[in-house]
């Protein structure tokens, strides 16, 4: 264990991870294994989490492939040498930025959506040349069994590791030398991989979590709506990082919403969810015991049913919230939309802004005023209109956190950045020497010149 990243290191100082030969190797071998193995994979979900295939095509599996193709067609230009423009002080002269593997990166996973969170980010630093090492979550061991099998039979073995295990594989990790650290899971646990990367200053990407708000206005449809929002609060039972976690609304409109929500839920899952295949199931009896504590104390508008031993959480609306019960103050990380009740758009602003920067937002307005103010006027990992969750699976839209909710960000080129160095190169002949205005001894003329040479009249000449 403890020479994993050093065998890597080995194999990533020969070069060979480097060429877009490899890359592209590498990528349409990940693309393979997930195809091939797409039954597989299903059924390792099913086992951690309950969750019905169909959702492990459209939100493990599909994204990641989507993630490789968009990659294999953008590689070449990705990989280019940007020449950029240089100041004519520095003429003649030419400068470029290439874009370099960082070397070795971990990548620490969720059980949440434990296929998706690793792969990936694996498409980004493969794509960009690294050797990585995997660390899944422990929480989902079906899953990361499967990981630690096929990874390395499909991909290069000395340049993709796996290890399996909990906090202590991560702790034995983090003090190995890895050049990066692309850890996603609470804001708990980011704090402590930050903290063991700070003391070997190796640079990290936290995507964490957080409370998302969503806010509805009275001037959508709110039967349309009421389906999006449940849709993206029900999937994989609410234990997504970018789930509405709760809902701001005036009374009036959370009063005509209720009944939509309700009925949304009744479609997608039929009066009885703890019997339908397709409504997943809460990781563990732990957590299904967290979200019933969440729920003490409160009146549901609908739902609230709590079976420990099955881990079923049914869709669960609590209207008039108490912004300050504990249901309010962590990410509800499950089936349960909490109801806050604001006066205005605008008070809805004043209340996510006074709390952490949440990892996503999500406006359903119609109102041009509204979306402009939201858009203004808060700051979130992503915003969306009228669409929860989704933005997730676009390679276009950069992926991340802000503030609490995480830093850093990936998916499409973004990914590629963040597994990559962008080294500038400056080429400058030594003849004709126009530096040598620059050299002291700074006297006279010659000072004033080397001062008009490299800015202009921006600033005065100095003191003589
Ligand atoms: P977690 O932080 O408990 O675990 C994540 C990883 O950290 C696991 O691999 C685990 O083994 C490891 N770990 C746990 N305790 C540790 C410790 N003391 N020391 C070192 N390593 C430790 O997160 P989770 O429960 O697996 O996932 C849920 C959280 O992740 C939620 O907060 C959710 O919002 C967030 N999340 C964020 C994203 C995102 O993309 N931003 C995606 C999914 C989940």
């Amino acid at each position: 264990m403890t020479d994993v990243a050093d065998a890597l290191r080995a194999h990533f100082d020969t070069g060979a991870t480097a060429t877009r030969r490899w890359r592209v190797t590498q990528l349409r071998a990940l693309r393979d294994l997930l195809r091939r193995h797409q039954h597989r994979i299903e059924a390792a979900l099913a086992a951690d989490l309950g969750k019905p295939a169909a959702e492990v095509v459209i939100t493990e599996i599909g994204p990641v492939i989507g993630e490789i193709d968009h990659a294999l067609r953008r590689l070449r230009r990705w990989m280019r040498p940007r020449r950029v423009r240089l100041p004519y002080q520095y003429l003649p002269a030419r400068a470029r930025v290439l874009r370099q593997p960082l070397g070795v990166v971990a990548i620490i996973g969720p059980w949440n959506y434990p296929v998706h969170l690793v792969l990936n980010p694996l498409v980004g630093a493969l794509a960009a040349g690294n050797a990585v090492v995997i660390k899944p979550s422990e929480l989902a061991p079906a899953t990361s069994a499967l990981l630690a099998e096929l990874l390395p039979l499909h991909l290069d073995p000395s340049a993709v590791a796996v290890v399996e295990g909990g906090p202590e594989a991560v702790t034995d990790l983090l003090r190995q030398r890895l050049d990066h650290i692309f850890f996603t899971g609470s804001e708990r646990v980011g704090r402590i991989v930050a903290e063991a990367a700070a003391t070997t200053l190796t640079p990290v990407t936290l995507e964490l979590g957080g409370k998302s708000p969503v806010y509805v206005d009275g001037s959508v449809d709110l039967t349309a709506a009421a389906r999006r929002i449940m849709w993206g609060k029900l999937l994989n039972s609410g234990q997504t990082c970018v789930a509405p976690d709760y809902l701001l609304a005036t009374p009036e409109v959370a009063g005509r919403l209720v009944p939509h929500l309700a009925r949304a839920a009744e479609e997608f899952y039929g009066p009885e969810p703890a019997a339908n295949p397709d409504y997943g199931r809460i990781v563990s009896q732990g957590h299904t015991e967290r979200l019933s504590g969440l729920l003490d104390g409160h009146v549901a508008a609908f739902g609230g049913a709590v079976d420990v031993p099955a881990r079923h959480v049914a869709p669960t609306v609590i209207d008039g919230a108490d912004p300050d019960s504990p249901l309010m103050c962590e990410e509800i990380f499950g089936p349960v939309l909490p109801i806050v009740h604001v006066a205005s758009a605008q008070a809805a602003i004043d209340f996510i802004t006074a709390r952490p920067k949440p990892l996503a937002l999500y406006v359903f307005s119609r109102r041009r005023r509204v979306r402009r103010a939201f858009i203004r006027g808060t700051t979130s990992g992503g915003l969306c209109f009228d669409l929860p969750t989704a933005h997730l699976a676009a390679p276009e839209l950069p992926f991340g956190g802000v503030g609490a909710s995480g830093m850093g960000a990936y998916h499409g080129e973004t990914s590629f950045e963040t597994f990559s160095h962008s080294r500038s190169v400056l080429d400058k002949p030594l003849r004709p020497d126009t530096v040598r205005l620059l050299y002291p001894p700074y006297r006279g003329r010659r000072a004033a010149l080397s001062v008009r040479l490299m800015h202009g009249r921006s600033v005065g000449p100095a003191a003589p």
